[in-house]
Protein backbone atom coordinates (compact mmCIF):
# COMPACT_ATOMS: atom_id res chain seq x y z
CA UNK A 1 0.00 0.00 0.00
CA UNK A 2 1.12 3.46 -0.98
CA UNK A 3 -0.04 6.30 1.24
CA UNK A 4 -0.52 9.83 -0.39
CA UNK A 5 -0.41 12.25 2.18
CA UNK A 6 -2.01 15.36 2.41
CA UNK A 7 0.77 18.52 1.99
CA UNK A 8 0.76 20.33 5.05
CA UNK A 9 1.35 23.92 3.77
CA UNK A 10 -2.10 23.02 1.65
CA UNK A 11 -4.51 22.45 4.51
CA UNK A 12 -6.62 25.72 5.28
CA UNK A 13 -10.02 26.31 6.39
CA UNK A 14 -12.64 26.43 4.27
CA UNK A 15 -14.32 30.49 4.00
CA UNK A 16 -17.42 28.97 2.47
CA UNK A 17 -17.40 26.07 5.02
CA UNK A 18 -20.87 24.26 5.60
CA UNK A 19 -22.53 26.80 2.48
CA UNK A 20 -25.18 24.85 1.13
CA UNK A 21 -26.07 27.94 -1.66
CA UNK A 22 -23.45 29.12 -4.18
CA UNK A 23 -24.67 32.01 -6.70
CA UNK A 24 -23.42 31.35 -9.99
CA UNK A 25 -24.01 33.91 -12.91
CA UNK A 26 -26.33 31.84 -15.23
CA UNK A 27 -26.13 34.14 -18.14
CA UNK A 28 -24.81 37.55 -19.23
CA UNK A 29 -25.42 40.40 -16.86
CA UNK A 30 -28.79 42.36 -18.51
CA UNK A 31 -29.88 46.08 -18.42
CA UNK A 32 -32.35 47.79 -19.79
CA UNK A 33 -34.38 51.37 -20.10
CA UNK A 34 -38.06 51.98 -20.39
CA UNK A 35 -39.48 55.72 -20.07
CA UNK A 36 -43.17 56.50 -20.04
CA UNK A 37 -43.78 60.50 -20.09
CA UNK A 38 -44.47 63.66 -21.66
CA UNK A 39 -40.98 64.40 -22.59
CA UNK A 40 -39.80 63.88 -25.61
CA UNK A 41 -36.46 61.81 -26.44
CA UNK A 42 -33.47 63.46 -25.26
CA UNK A 43 -31.17 64.82 -27.93
CA UNK A 44 -27.93 62.89 -26.67
CA UNK A 45 -29.74 59.61 -26.37
CA UNK A 46 -30.77 59.85 -30.10
CA UNK A 47 -27.31 58.74 -31.39
CA UNK A 48 -25.31 57.45 -28.23
CA UNK A 49 -22.54 54.83 -27.48
CA UNK A 50 -23.40 51.65 -25.77
CA UNK A 51 -27.05 51.39 -26.12
CA UNK A 52 -29.85 50.04 -28.28
CA UNK A 53 -32.86 52.25 -28.68
CA UNK A 54 -35.28 49.93 -29.39
CA UNK A 55 -38.41 51.58 -30.04
CA UNK A 56 -39.96 55.15 -29.13
CA UNK A 57 -43.05 57.06 -29.72
CA UNK A 58 -45.78 58.80 -28.50
CA UNK A 59 -48.80 56.97 -26.46
CA UNK A 60 -52.13 58.81 -26.53
CA UNK A 61 -52.58 61.83 -25.99
CA UNK A 62 -48.79 64.07 -24.68
CA UNK A 63 -47.50 60.28 -23.90
CA UNK A 64 -44.00 59.16 -24.97
CA UNK A 65 -42.58 56.36 -24.71
CA UNK A 66 -38.93 54.97 -25.63
CA UNK A 67 -37.01 52.00 -24.36
CA UNK A 68 -33.87 50.50 -24.92
CA UNK A 69 -30.92 47.88 -23.89
CA UNK A 70 -27.39 48.55 -22.34
CA UNK A 71 -25.02 47.14 -24.11
CA UNK A 72 -22.61 47.13 -21.65
CA UNK A 73 -24.72 46.50 -18.17
CA UNK A 74 -21.65 48.03 -15.82
CA UNK A 75 -21.51 51.24 -17.88
CA UNK A 76 -22.21 53.41 -14.73
CA UNK A 77 -22.13 56.50 -16.17
CA UNK A 78 -24.51 56.27 -18.87
CA UNK A 79 -26.91 54.33 -16.24
CA UNK A 80 -26.72 57.59 -13.67
CA UNK A 81 -27.43 59.93 -16.83
CA UNK A 82 -30.36 57.71 -17.50
CA UNK A 83 -31.43 57.84 -14.23
CA UNK A 84 -31.54 61.11 -13.93
CA UNK A 85 -33.94 61.27 -16.43
CA UNK A 86 -37.55 61.96 -14.90
CA UNK A 87 -40.16 59.08 -15.31
CA UNK A 88 -36.97 56.37 -16.33
CA UNK A 89 -37.27 52.97 -15.18
CA UNK A 90 -33.73 51.01 -15.44
CA UNK A 91 -33.99 47.10 -15.14
CA UNK A 92 -30.89 45.41 -13.74
CA UNK A 93 -30.29 41.81 -13.95
CA UNK A 94 -26.96 40.05 -12.75
CA UNK A 95 -28.47 36.64 -14.06
CA UNK A 96 -26.70 35.14 -10.23
CA UNK A 97 -28.78 31.88 -9.83
CA UNK A 98 -28.36 29.78 -6.77
CA UNK A 99 -27.01 26.33 -6.91
CA UNK A 100 -27.93 24.25 -3.93
CA UNK A 101 -25.70 22.10 -3.09
CA UNK A 102 -24.01 20.03 0.09
CA UNK A 103 -22.39 21.61 2.77
CA UNK A 104 -18.75 22.56 1.54
CA UNK A 105 -16.10 20.84 3.68
CA UNK A 106 -14.40 22.17 6.03
CA UNK A 107 -10.81 22.45 4.85
CA UNK A 108 -8.96 22.94 1.66
CA UNK A 109 -6.19 20.99 0.77
CA UNK A 110 -3.59 19.26 -1.73
CA UNK A 111 -2.11 15.83 -1.94
CA UNK A 112 1.93 15.24 -1.84
CA UNK A 113 2.62 14.22 -5.36
CA UNK A 114 3.81 10.85 -4.62
CA UNK A 115 6.28 8.66 -6.37
CA UNK A 116 5.02 5.03 -7.25
CA UNK A 117 6.66 2.05 -9.00
CA UNK A 118 5.25 -0.35 -11.51
CA UNK A 119 5.73 -3.74 -10.72
CA UNK A 120 5.63 -4.72 -14.61
CA UNK A 121 7.86 -1.75 -16.18
CA UNK A 122 10.00 -0.84 -12.75
CA UNK A 123 9.40 2.72 -13.36
CA UNK A 124 8.61 5.70 -11.46
CA UNK A 125 5.52 7.76 -12.06
CA UNK A 126 3.82 10.42 -9.84
CA UNK A 127 0.36 9.07 -8.46
CA UNK A 128 -1.23 12.05 -10.45
CA UNK A 129 0.07 10.50 -13.40
CA UNK A 130 -1.65 6.94 -13.35
CA UNK A 131 -4.32 6.65 -15.76
CA UNK A 132 -7.85 5.03 -14.93
CA UNK A 133 -8.78 2.24 -17.32
CA UNK A 134 -12.29 2.05 -17.84
CA UNK A 135 -14.68 0.44 -20.14
CA UNK A 136 -18.09 1.76 -20.37
CA UNK A 137 -17.67 3.74 -17.21
CA UNK A 138 -16.81 0.58 -15.28
CA UNK A 139 -13.28 1.22 -13.65
CA UNK A 140 -10.83 -1.34 -14.30
CA UNK A 141 -8.66 -0.63 -12.13
CA UNK A 142 -5.44 1.75 -12.42
CA UNK A 143 -2.84 1.80 -15.97
CA UNK A 144 0.27 2.61 -15.86
CA UNK A 145 1.27 5.60 -18.22
CA UNK A 146 4.25 4.07 -19.63
CA UNK A 147 3.86 0.50 -20.19
CA UNK A 148 0.05 0.31 -20.17
CA UNK A 149 0.17 -2.64 -17.66
CA UNK A 150 -3.10 -2.75 -15.73
CA UNK A 151 -3.25 -2.83 -11.50
CA UNK A 152 0.56 -2.57 -12.01
CA UNK A 153 0.57 -0.35 -8.80
CA UNK A 154 0.12 -1.05 -4.95
CA UNK A 155 -3.05 -0.10 -3.50
CA UNK A 156 -2.66 3.64 -3.08
CA UNK A 157 -4.53 4.94 0.36
CA UNK A 158 -5.45 8.98 0.18
CA UNK A 159 -4.94 10.47 3.93
CA UNK A 160 -7.92 11.33 5.33
CA UNK A 161 -7.94 14.71 6.09
CA UNK A 162 -9.91 14.70 9.54
CA UNK A 163 -7.45 12.27 10.39
CA UNK A 164 -5.09 14.86 9.74
CA UNK A 165 -6.32 17.23 11.36
CA UNK A 166 -6.87 15.27 14.46
CA UNK A 167 -2.64 14.92 14.18
CA UNK A 168 -1.68 18.00 13.69
CA UNK A 169 -4.63 21.04 14.66
CA UNK A 170 -6.07 23.19 12.36
ZN1 LIG B 1 4.60 0.45 -16.10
Amino acid sequence: MILIKIKPDSVRKNPNAGKTVTYMQAGPAEASFEYRGKDPLPEWLKDGENYHLLEWGSEGIGERYFAGIIINPHDHELIKKLSEIKGMVIEQNNNYQPIHHLPERAYLYEYEKTPCKCQECKEIVFHTEILTEEIFEFDLGDKCPLCGAINSFEDLKYENINDYIKEHGS
